[in-house]
């Protein structure tokens, strides 16, 4: 069939007529023995046939087959390496270092000609051949490169993960691939895929006119039996996980254990646990390396009355993309709570060791271990042990560690979510998909009949995806676009996605992205014929680094002046968990729980009031309260009993204060000089420093703002008090639990409006209309001055007159001359 297969390729007319110029390569017997195990080997003919011939090719074989260590040789093999480079490129971190020096071992070359380079770290050399890269390295180097001239072939590897800069690299090469081949250079295109789902690359015409072909790697896969457990565990997985490795290593026959968690502080504990339980042959110790980063904030305060909206510096290396975007156990883990630690977990499974017992060889495998530690993986165990490896996601599709004959499922991964009012992202631990679950039990059946016990039951299985869906889909578009024309990619509606985002939401996000200021209409477009779609300006390149949506990067952006980046965070924090507050109005009160319903209201109330406080801090109005609701719940520690106490949602502030971590964490890694830590001690904002709070609010919320309506102009008594938003035809109203409620600011910004009863605006807070046109401009219109209608005073409506106009019109409000 190979022949066939073989034979129908070397009859299609050549397209090109790139020489095999067979480079050897010297490899130890040893290593060209195991090679000779793997399946691809037995494509190489038809594979390179098909390279040759196409300009791009997909394959698709089984983890482990040897896609990743193995099409890189047979491509230095056939030359493509003499005069320009082969460029690999991984989804994560750990891929492509682990792999640059597993290529080089087979090869028997040094890490000068097969190298990798990854965000910040690498060892390329010019006489690099082969090179393994994240797939944010090479979206940045076609920044300064659009043609990649230095590669003459590039093999984007576990497409099937669908990262979203793999998705982007794709788009991108499909275009220029065909420009390679009319500048008479050609470079070939290989995407490699574990799964068979691979129609949206190859049945997508906006990608391929011409479908590329595939080519399919046969395995040879051993049957595995897959176990569910009766029961699925709830938060207790990992005690599950424990007692099933011990029940494995005491009663089944020899063979390796892979067990699967979701980040390096579980794979850590667990490792500890079972050490502990079974003292290894070797005493292989695992010490935790996460490191905590708490430096102080030594940044002077300048002085400056009012936010500078050109003042978003951001120190530090602005010129690298995000990398590594799959990783899961990236360090913000540290800050997430509810890891379990090896205290929690129960002892009762295991019994003493006895001396008959095997002992067991623990090895943790995460992305973040140093390369010499995951290299162990794939060395035999000590005489006479066995074999057991807590893993992350990372040995799913990416690694393939040998000798495994049992699995342990815990069908869970870190998965990076986005909120889908703030686009705050965050790390959550889900169910995988049941394409995952496979992998996964696959994983044990390599060399031999193997099985999986999967700790959830077939009923918890059978309600999983089929596939998960890929991350573009799951992005923000907001985000996804400032990304993209951060990466340069201007045409992003028309940009072939292998799964496009929605038209309509591309085209919203890129409006609201020129109001915000993070991009600009270019004054002349090149071809007058086209729409012009708007570049990314300064600001924006500085907004698309924090890991939250346009709205609250631009404040973040802003907010190093005048040390305000600790509050801003707390304020974004706050903002992204919906319902801070418990409820404030109850029931009728009829009985005596209700009465101490009441009660407690009133005392939230208060509460609300004396944080608010006065002057600026009280114009900051919601946002203020949330912010001392904030620092003051990390002053005591963020117990159950003060949330009570104080009217606060214990589940919102616990959520807020690991996201507040993790802006603080991600922050001090996109800008290391920003310097800013959580402080337990936060101190409320000074006046100054509350004011250029509320604008550096409306410098994000600035299309959120409303004006109170006259009160002569109010008939129904239902409108009294209300306000005219710029959004909304309707009036809108202050929320009943706002601590503006009563002063009633004529000009606000609101966070969001929500229909219960009225519309009602949520955290509101005052701000004063002459810094609208200096802090959002470009929600303004401005008309040309009109030289003989000079600025006049209005006295019946209290309006100065002046010769610009704004869109706040609609408000009564004009531009103060
Ligand atoms: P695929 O990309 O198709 O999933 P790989 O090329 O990653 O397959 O793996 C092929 C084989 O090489 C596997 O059996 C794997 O165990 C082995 N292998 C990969 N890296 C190493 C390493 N660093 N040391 C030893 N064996 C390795
Ligand atoms: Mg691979």
């Amino acid at each position: 069939e190979k022949n066939q297969k073989a034979e129908s390729i070397g009859k299609r007319e050549r397209k090109d007529s790139t020489p095999a110029v067979y480079v050897p390569v010297e490899r130890r017997p040893e290593i060209q023995e195991s090679r000779l195990q793997l399946p691809i080997l037995a494509e190489e003919q038809v594979l390179m046939e098909a390279i040759r011939e196409n300009p791009v090719v997909v394959v698709c074989g089984e983890t482990g087959s040897g896609k990743t260590t193995q099409i890189p040789q047979f491509l230095y093999e056939a030359g493509y390496g003499k005069d320009a480079m082969i460029g690999i490129t991984e989804p994560r971190r750990v891929a492509a270092v682990s792999m640059s020096h597993r290529v080089a071992h087979e090869m028997n070359l040094s890490q000068r000609t097969v190298s990798y380079q990854i965000r910040y770290e690498g060892n390329v050399t010019p006489e690099t051949k082969v090179k393994f890269m994240t797939d944010g390295v090479l979206l940045k180097e076609m920044q300064k490169d659009l043609l990649l001239s230095k590669y003459s072939v590039l093999v984007i590897d576990e497409a099937h993960e669908r990262s979203v800069y793999t998705d982007i690299l794709i788009g991108l090469l499909s275009r220029v691939v065909p420009l390679r081949t009319k500048k008479g250079n050609p470079l070939k295109l290989v995407i490699m895929s574990a799964t068979l789902r691979v129609e949206d690359f190859t049945q997508n015409q906006r990608l391929f006119k011409i479908p590329p072909p595939v080519i399919k790697v046969d395995t040879r896969q051993f049957p595995v039996t897959v176990h569910f457990n009766k029961r699925t565990p709830g938060g207790e997985y990992l005690q599950e996980t424990y007692r099933k490795v011990c029940k494995i290593h005491r009663m089944l026959p020899a063979g390796g254990i892979l067990v699967f968690l979701t980040g390096q502080a579980e794979v850590h504990a667990l490792c500890r646990k079972l050490q502990r339980t079974f003292p290894s042959a070797s005493g292989a110790q695992v010490k935790n390396t996460t490191e905590t980063k708490e430096t102080k904030k030594t940044k002077k305060d300048q002085k400056l009355p009012q936010i500078n909206l050109d003042n978003y510096t951001i120190e530090g290396d602005a010129d690298q993309a995000d990398d590594g975007i799959l990783e899961e156990d990236i360090d913000l883990d540290a800050h997430i709570v509810g890891v379990d630690d090896e205290d929690d977990m129960d002892d009762s499974a295991a019994t003493a060791t006895s001396d008959s017992e095997l002992p067991m060889h623990v090895l943790p495998l995460y992305s973040l271990l140093p390369p010499d530690r995951q290299q162990r993986v794939f060395l035999p165990p000590p005489e006479g042990s066995r074999l057991v490896v807590i893993a992350t996601n990372v040995a799913e599709t990416s690694l393939t560690i040998p000798h495994i004959k049992y699995v342990v499922d815990t069908g869970k991964v870190k998965k990076r979510f986005y909120d889908k009012v703030t686009g705050a992202s965050a790390f959550q631990v889900t169910w995988v998909s049941k394409a995952s679950a496979d992998q996964r039990a696959g994983r044990a059946g390599r060399t031999e009949p193997g099985h999986c016990y999967r700790l959830y039951s077939s009923a918890v299985f059978s309600d999983f995806q089929t596939f998960s869906p890929p991350e573009i889909a799951r992005r923000p578009v907001e985000d996804l676009v400032l990304q993209m024309k951060d990466m340069s990619i201007d045409k992003v509606v028309n940009f072939p996605f292998p799964t496009p985002p929605d038209v309509e939401a591309v085209k919203a996000a890129e409006q609201l992205l020129v109001q915000l200021g993070a991009l600009q209409h270019t004054a002349k477009p090149k071809n007058p014929k086209v729409t012009p779609s708007p570049v990314v300006t300064p600001l924006g390149r500085a907004m698309a680094r924090f890991p939250v949506s346009p709205r609250f990067s631009k404040m973040l952006a802003l907010g190093e002046q005048h040390g305000l980046l600790p509050y801003v965070i707390s304020i974004v924090a706050a903002l992204t968990v919906q319902e801070v507050f418990l409820p404030s109005s109850g029931p009728a009160v009829q009985t005596e729980e209700q009465q101490e319903l009441k009660d407690a209201q009133r005392r939230v109330a208060q509460l609300k009031k004396t944080w608010a406080g006065q002057g600026q801090s009280l114009l900051l109005g919601d946002i203020m309260v949330l912010l001392r609701a904030v620092g003051a719940c990390e002053f005591a520690g963020c117990t159950k009993t003060f949330c009570e106490e104080n009217g606060l949602r214990y589940k919102a502030m616990t959520e807020i204060r690991s996201l507040r971590a993790l802006l603080t964490n991600a922050i001090n890694t996109v800008c290391p000089g920003a310097k800013v830590y959580v402080d337990p001690n936060m101190r409320p904002p000074t006046e100054l420093q509350a004011k250029l709070l509320r604008q550096i609010m409306l410098s994000g919320l600035g299309d959120r703002i409303a004006r109170r309506v006259p009160a002569e102009q109010i008939s129904d008594k239902a409108h009294r008090f209300a306000y005219q938003s710029t959004s909304m035809e309707e009036y809108v109203f202050i929320h009943p639990s706002s601590v503006l409620l009563k002063i009633r600011p004529e000009y606000v910004i609101f966070h969001e409006i929500i229909e219960t009863g009225k519309p009602y605006m949520h955290c509101v807070a005052a701000v004063e209309p002459e810094w609208v046109p200096l802090l959002v401009p470009n929600l303004c219109t401005f008309s040309e001055p009109v030289q003989d209608t000079p600025p006049t005073y209005d006295k019946d409506t209290g309006r100065v007159r002046c010769h610009r106009t704004s869109t706040f019109s609609k408000l009564g409000w004009q531009m103060p001359s």
